[in-house]
């Protein structure tokens, strides 16, 4: 059966780590506060975690794309010691104005564009109406609105976005934990 799968989608910088410019080494790597804890409920409760991210750093020549993966390898090891399996970073390299050589070009990719949810919901066989995106800025929320996400989750607690697309603005990821089924019984077995 087609889109059956829910999934978390994740902007990366200033979601799943601080936002730095061109964040290329991880010992510059911060993580939020309370991101593992968010993304292994989710995890619990039958979401695929996946991370969406431009990475006009690369377009722009400062750094490679093998760098980047070096990067994207260490954050998913990361998540796996707290047990958290990030199912992919999906990233795009372009930049329409500063992208030197092949990388200087409009990208169906490049959020505000749905183009890598879309490829991952084909991929994943995500039912987007039940799934969620979590990003820090409005060309998260608008590349989630287009690509069809039904829960929008601004995290701006700078209040420095308008929040226009988005379902939910929020101040801390403990609003978005998800809660645990009251009907949930362990089943008797004995
Ligand atoms: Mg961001």
């Amino acid at each position: 059966m087609k889109h059956e799968k829910k999934a978390l989608f994740l902007d990366r910088d200033g979601i799943i780590n601080r936002e730095i410019n061109y964040l290329i080494r991880k010992e510059d790597v911060v993580f939020l506060t309370g991101i593992f804890e968010l993304t292994a409920a989710y995890q619990s409760a039958g979401y695929l975690l996946v991370i969406i991210t431009n990475q006009a750093g690369i377009g722009r020549g400062y750094y490679s794309e093998e760098d980047f993966k070096m990067l994207t390898e260490w954050i998913h090891g990361e998540f796996r010691k707290h047990g958290i399996n990030i199912a992919a970073t999906y990233h795009c390299p372009y930049h329409p104005v500063n992208g030197i050589g092949e990388y200087r070009k409009e990208s169906p990719d490049r959020k505000p564009n749905p183009g890598m949810i879309l490829k991952a919901i084909d991929t994943y066989d995500i039912d987007p109406g039940s799934s969620m995106f979590l990003g820090d800025r409005d060309t998260d929320m608008q590349a989630a609105f287009r690509a069809g996400i039904g829960e929008r989750v601004l995290y701006d607690p700078e209040k420095r976005e308008t929040g226009e697309q988005a379902t939910r603005i929020i101040m801390d990821f403990s609003e978005i934990m998800p809660k645990p089924d009251k009907d949930f019984v362990i089943p008797f077995t004995g």
